[in-house]
């Protein structure tokens, strides 16, 4: 006896919840469209498991908001975000993926068949649930930052950036995602400030040397920032020098844009009560495999990965995904 067989799944038989329609039922249902959960519905159609695929708030994900993506395997020249998720749906729609437009708002996964609620108001059933929500833009927290969010505050250069050519913008964060924000923006801008709290950069040592050879960008290592102020557009920023210190003073930058890059936060939020997350929401899967706590139910891409962060590595994953529910399906015989 399989290892899954002595796990007891609760049946439901129940397949209609509130609706007069009947509720439609899936045998491999997959909730984001990023490279994890395409990758998933590549190998899922291809082991014939008929799986749909609900793209999500962001159709794409989060490859969609960058430019370039240089370090994908097989593209020596580079390919854009956009282009690469195109080529992904493509190849996971030629084996039968039914892609579909929506997001999954709730979920039941206290009895089998699983039950996942689309948008609020339509109510599937899936025998094998692989989730591959991705993670979001995290924001400060500060008041004065909501207050301008979409009137010069925004958490991708990518979407954005166009509408501050040739202006002074600031970028917060010391990563990766902050070096590619700022280049981006120092093509477009007049001037980029980078904001970064620590008295070094995270990012890679690649992307460091573009920064610090980009002459429209200026570091400004170990300040935090105070507030963004404006009069219904962003004007500025005050920042704090050295906080804490001695010689802690306030900065005052006059910029059109406040961009952020200071990291994500994984989108598990509606999976919680049934799904085990560490201490910062992510997915905790089981050893080396994409099993989760809930017997049928896997976790692929950034909403489990917090270590590697990488579409490459997300692919990954949703391949394993998608091997370790055709196994599960087949070892439960559904
Ligand atoms: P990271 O977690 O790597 O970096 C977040 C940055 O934001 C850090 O410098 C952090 O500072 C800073 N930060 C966090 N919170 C705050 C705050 N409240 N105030 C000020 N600064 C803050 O996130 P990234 O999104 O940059 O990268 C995520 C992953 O994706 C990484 O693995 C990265 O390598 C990868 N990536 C790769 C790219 C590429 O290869 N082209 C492009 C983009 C991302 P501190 O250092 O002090 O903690």
């Amino acid at each position: 006896m399989s290892f899954f067989k002595k796990m007891e799944i609760p049946k439901s038989e129940e397949r209609n919840e509130g609706s007069s329609s009947p509720t439609e039922h899936i045998r491999c249902l997959i909730l984001g469209s990023g490279p994890a959960g395409y990758t998933a519905a590549i190998y899922a159609a291809r082991a014939n498991l008929k799986p749909v695929i609900y793209q999500g708030l962001q159709p794409g994900g989060q490859l969609t908001t960058t430019t370039e993506v240089e370090n994908f395997p097989g593209y020596p020249e580079g390919i854009t975000g956009t282009e690469l998720m195109e080529d992904l749906k493509k190849q996971a729609e030629r084996f039968g993926t039914d892609v579909r437009w929506g997001m999954a708002t709730k979920v039941n996964f206290s009895s089998h068949p699983y039950k996942v609620w689309i948008d609020d108001k339509t109510l599937i059933t899936a025998d094998a649930v692989i989730i591959a929500t991705g993670a979001t833009a995290k924001y400060l927290g500060l008041e004065s930052e909501e207050k301008y969010k979409g009137s010069g505050v925004s958490a991708c250069a990518t979407c954005d950036g166009f509408f501050y050519k040739g202006k002074d913008v600031a970028v917060v964060g010391g990563g990766d995602s902050a070096a590619e924000e700022a280049l981006y923006l120092a093509g477009l801008c007049n001037k980029v400030y980078l904001i970064v709290r620590k008295p070094f950069l995270r990012a890679s040592k690649i992307m460091q040397q573009r920064v610090f050879s980009n002459p429209k960008i200026e570091v400004l290592f170990e300040h935090v920032t105070k507030e963004i102020y404006g009069d219904g557009v962003v004007q500025g920023v005050r920042l704090i020098k050295h906080q804490g210190q001695p010689d802690e003073t306030e900065v005052d930058l006059k910029i059109d844009g406040f961009f952020l890059a200071i990291g994500h936060t994984p989108n598990s939020d509606i999976f919680k009560p049934y799904v085990e997350t560490d201490e910062t929401g992510y997915i905790i899967t089981k050893g080396n495999t994409t099993h989760t706590n809930v017997p049928g139910v896997f976790a692929c891409g950034d909403v489990m990965d917090k270590t590697y962060r990488q579409a490459i590595t997300a692919a990954g994953t949703g391949c394993r995904a998608a091997i370790d529910a055709e196994r599960w399906l087949s070892e439960m015989g559904l």
